[in-house]
């Protein structure tokens, strides 16, 4: 027998085969997918985290009105007396939040005015409270103020009929304020995806199920749920199934009449027992499974029944890369969003490495003192290291020598919505 040299790199990339690098398999996603939800409309205040299925505009300005900015007096400032102080009679009556004044400020007087209070007809321009002396039902200030000082013009901010919110626009708590500043009851939004969860294996089974000596518990079927549900989607349990062509079918098919996608983990190698890759180029439409990334190969990109289907690796740090790397922008267009591209920045590694050529690297990662630490062991079979990160450290496709200090891109867990 002549074996052949010792790789001792379970990720090294096998000769001979046509890695896809990961922006092809993402521009594959990318193009290959559209929008498979309906819409409904809903009110404005159950929408947040939901995607926007037309362009809104505002049905208001705002402010809907001029308003004042402090608490002060409210004059004309084309009236103002000249010199280096203003003194000024005070109209009676005041202007308050929610309680307008209703008549016109006479010419050369002012008015009490609080923060918030419609401006008044006759007033343009308000003094601040702190800078007045007030005495005999007359106000002093210094000159210098500028016209319009201390006061909100009517749609200052977005006037109405304003375009501002796009079709695919995933709704944040900030947004549904301008929705609501703005007169925005009701939005039509996208249905919410359903997102179907299998996990394979004869060694897997449910936590808090008995477990035997050679048997582990599924760490990847919550996981995969819960961040679903984070990102807005629902999520759809399919089980765990054996390592059983049959079952794995019978799964797929499952999902695919419950689901609008569904995410498989485990079983997508090419090995004896991986049984998801099998069956996926047998009776599915695979559209890639080698995809140049690191931790992650295999990932099988295929179609059930005209669903999309990941088959994403079993080891939970691969499947989750994957799934945030691959799944979740795929996901977000098939529910209707604009493609999502997470936010990373440069900041200097803590770390040393010298990274192979020819697929892309994700580590785990968190950022202290202004530079990215990365968790001791690159092992995908490490889970606690998930828990330890705060984000992922991405190194490009070529050959890269990373010192201490060098720039390196850090995306947090939460531009992945996680
Ligand atoms: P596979 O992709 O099926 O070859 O699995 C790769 C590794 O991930 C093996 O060590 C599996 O035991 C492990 N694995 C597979 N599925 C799960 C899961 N749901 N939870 C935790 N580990 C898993
Ligand atoms: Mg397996």
């Amino acid at each position: 027998m002549k074996p052949p040299p010792l790789k001792d790199d379970c990720f090294a990339m096998p000769p001979g085969v046509d890695w896809t690098p990961v922006d092809r398999a993402l521009d594959m996603l990318r193009s290959g997918l559209h929008c498979v939800t309906k819409a409904e409309d809903i009110a404005t205040g159950d929408a947040g985290g939901r995607i926007l299925a037309e362009d809104v505009k505002a049905a208001r300005s705002n402010p809907p009105y001029a308003n004042s900015a402090v608490d002060g007096y409210g004059f004309a400032f084309d009236d103002l007396p000249s010199g280096d102080v203003c003194e000024l009679p005070l109209t009676a009556g005041r202007s308050a939040a929610g309680g307008a004044f209703e008549g016109i400020v006479p010419a050369g007087t002012a008015l009490r005015i609080l923060t918030g209070a419609r401006v008044p007809s006759g007033v343009d321009t308000v003094v601040l409270e702190e800078d007045c002396s007030i005495a005999d039902g007359r106000i002093a200030f210094r000159s210098g103020l500028k016209r319009g000082a201390n006061t909100r013009a009517a749609g200052e901010d977005v006037v109405a009929d304003a375009p501002i919110f796009k079709a695919g626009h995933v709704l944040r708590s900030q947004d549904l304020a301008l929705l609501a500043a703005t007169g925005v009851s009701q939005v039509s939004v996208r249905h919410r995806l359903r997102v179907g969860v299998v996990s394979t294996g004869d060694e897997v089974v449910s936590v808090g199920e008995p477990a035997t000596d050679s048997q582990i518990f599924d760490a990847n079927r919550p996981m995969l749920l819960d961040a679903i549900a984070q990102w807005g989607f629902e999520a759809v349990d399919l089980g765990h199934v054996a390592d059983d062509p049959a079952r794995v079918e019978a799964a797929l098919s499952q999902g695919a009449a419950q689901a609008d996608a569904i995410l498989t983990s485990g079983g997508a190698s090419a090995g004896d027992e991986d049984h998801v890759s099998a069956v996926l180029s047998a009776k599915g439409d695979v559209q890639t499974w080698r995809i140049a990334v690191k931790p992650g190969r295999p990932l099988a990109l295929a179609l059930w029944d005209g669903v999309p289907v990941f088959g994403l690796p079993g080891n939970p740090v691969a499947a989750l890369v994957c799934t945030l790397v691959f799944a979740r922008p795929a996901l977000c267009l098939l529910a209707g969003a604009a493609w999502q591209e997470p936010a990373g920045f440069d900041v200097p590694a803590a770390f040393a490495k010298n990274k192979k050529a020819g697929r892309r690297e994700y580590l785990r990662a968190r950022v202290r003192n202004g530079a990215a630490e990365v968790f001791k062991s690159e092992g995908s079979g490490r889970i606690s290291g998930l828990s330890w990160a705060e984000g992922l450290v991405e190194l490009g496709d070529d050959a890269q020598v990373v010192a201490e200090g060098d720039p390196v891109r850090f995306y947090p867990f939460g531009s992945f919505g996680l």
